[in-house]
């Protein structure tokens, strides 16, 4: 098994380095290997114990990366080696909102909030993006990765 460095949250004021398995790309998934991640104000909260987070997880929820492996599904809006902005959400693609290119309201007042909240998230050198469309859009060429992670 296949492992990676994680930042993780072990409960109020209290992060970890640890070592995780590395995800693998599943069905319509994309592995992104982090280049950079912010440190949101929401982390902020989740750390000091002002927002519920479940201990164990691993924090971060805007990233940008590369992509290291992609589902065939996705082989015609995205292609490995392409740098690229994960949205801070994780849409179902099911729903009203998600039907109708809302994405950002999908799962109600969260939006669709997943990373880094109730899954694993970015504080870690490679991501699984759930669906793939999650993934925003190319990161622009020229905009170094700790400018793009903003846009995220
Ligand atoms: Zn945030
Ligand atoms: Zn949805």
């Amino acid at each position: 098994m296949k492992t990676m460095n994680a930042v993780v949250f072990c409960g109020k004021d209290h992060l970890r380095m640890e070592d995780v398995p590395r995800p693998t790309a599943g069905s319509g998934d994309a592995i992104v290997r982090i280049t950079a991640t912010t440190i949101c104000g929401t982390d902020v909260h989740i750390i000091g114990g002002k927002y519920p987070v479940q201990p164990g997880l691993i924090l971060g929820h805007e990233p940008v990366g590369i992509i290291d492996e992609l589902d065939k599904d996705l082989e015609d809006e995205f292609e490995v080696g392409q740098r690229v902005i994960v949205g801070a959400t994780t849409p179902c693609g099911q729903c009203f909102y998600c039907l109708n290119s809302d994405h950002s309201r999908c799962g109600g007042a969260l939006g669709g909030w997943r990373f880094g909240h109730t899954i694993n998230g970015a504080w870690r050198l490679t991501e699984r993006s759930t669906p793939g469309w999650a993934i925003r859009r190319s990161s622009p060429r020229g905009v170094p990765a700790e400018r793009s992670a903003c846009v995220g």
